[in-house]
């Protein structure tokens, strides 16, 4: 499906970016008012292209609910760090979880910010967490050579200049042992011009491709009205360049938590090329209560979006990003559920099973308690 708008024309390539609520029509003057005291908390950041998807004409548009501030964010729930990516800190905006991979966040700014972010902390403390020392953090890498992928996120890294990208791409490209550089960017959604009007990016992209590292962009779709022509259109420009593309989305009550809205999705995304990779479980950061749903229901969700879909569709794993490593639930009988580990923070723990009762109230690892019994990998796989 692919939305009609304004923005479809190629005479508008730059849309402006908004960061007052005052200058959105669609709002009423009364909502306006109580949303400040929303946006004193949580900064609010769109653009024309992305506001002019909304239907204002609908309460429940699942536009509407990514990008506008909502007083259920006042909510007391979570933390400001759900994951715990402070633990993993080598140095401001270096994180080193997992053997393979380094991640790097590199830009405080996204193209709109999503109300249910998992990161806000980058929004109010601005910069704090960004990564200031590209040198220190080559030699890092340089030195770990189990390192093989190098995670460039933020924040949206395309939000940073050509130029910027470039200098960081082609650094960690000449590392001997960094095969992969992986983008994770919501850009093809909020602003897909920002890719369609530079060539430069393109080119930069081609020419990564052309070299001994593997250039995957892992794109942001939540739902398919974000799937515009001309979204799609620059997501077809990323593939020309040889790159891999994915998606990931978390599942997001009030935009995609239904099974026929996230087949639709999943569908929509194996037609242009896009493999769907994980669909994650909304953390339990602050700001968020209003946005996450149980764990128990988001797998029925998902279930039930496969079963309508081809395999090609059906790629993703429904995970919970925590503390600990990438959490899969794999199934649900009448009283356990059943997770796994697809990554892992202590290897020890790969591929480990874990069974607890079930908890239809439970949104995170955390709210199972006493697991009736884990199994390492090896004993999974007999
Ligand atoms: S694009 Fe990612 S980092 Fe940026 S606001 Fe959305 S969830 Fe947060």
């Amino acid at each position: 499906m692919h939305c009609e708008n304004k923005y479809l024309s190629r005479n508008i390539t730059k849309p402006k970016y908004i960061t007052s609520l005052d200058d959105i029509e669609g709002l009423a003057e009364s909502e306006r008012a109580g949303l400040a005291q929303v946006t004193d908390k949580y900064k609010f950041r769109a653009n024309e292209y992305y506001l002019s998807l909304i239907d204002w004409d609908d309460p429940d548009d699942p536009i509407r609910n990514l990008i506008i501030p909502n007083m259920r964010e006042l909510d007391e729930w979570g933390r400001l760090d759900p994951s715990n990516e402070h633990g993993y800190t080598i140095m401001p905006g270096l994180e080193h979880k997992y053997d393979s991979t380094a991640l790097l966040l590199i830009s405080s700014v996204c193209g709109g910010i999503c109300r249910y972010c998992f990161r806000k902390r980058m929004f109010i403390n601005k910069n704090e967490e960004i990564l200031t020392d590209l040198p220190a953090a080559i030699r890092y890498i340089d030195k770990h050579k189990e390192i093989t992928d190098v995670l460039l996120t933020g924040g949206d890294p395309l939000m940073l200049s050509t130029g910027r990208l470039r200098e960081i791409i082609t650094a960690f490209q000449q590392i001997e042992h960094v095969r992969i550089i992986r983008i994770g960017t919501k850009v093809p959604a909020f602003n897909p011009y920002r890719i369609l009007e530079d060539s430069e990016l393109l080119d930069l992209f081609e020419s990564t491709c052309n070299t001994n590292t593997q250039l995957y962009v892992v794109v942001h779709f939540n739902h398919v009205r974000e799937l515009t022509d001309v979204a799609v259109e620059a997501v077809s420009a990323l593939r020309k360049t040889g790159a891999e593309l994915a998606n990931q989305t978390p599942l997001i009550r009030g935009i995609n938590d239904d099974p026929q809205t996230m087949a639709d999705l999943f569908q929509a995304l194996s037609f242009i090329g896009v493999p769907p990779y994980y669909v994650f479980q909304c953390r339990p950061a602050s700001g968020n209560k209003g946005y996450a749903m149980p764990v128990e229901e988001g797998y029925q969700i998902i279930k039930q979006a496969n079963s309508i879909v081809s395999g090609l569709a059906k790629r993703a794993r429904f995970t919970m990003s925590h503390a600990t490593g990438k959490i899969e639930v794999v199934g649900l009988t009448a009283s356990h559920i059943f997770l796994r580990y697809h990554r892992t923070a202590d290897n020890t723990d790969s591929g480990k099973f874990l069974i607890y009762e079930r908890n239809p109230a439970a949104y995170w690892l955390d709210d199972y308690k006493n697991p009736v019994e884990t199994f390492p990998a090896e004993r999974c796989s007999k």
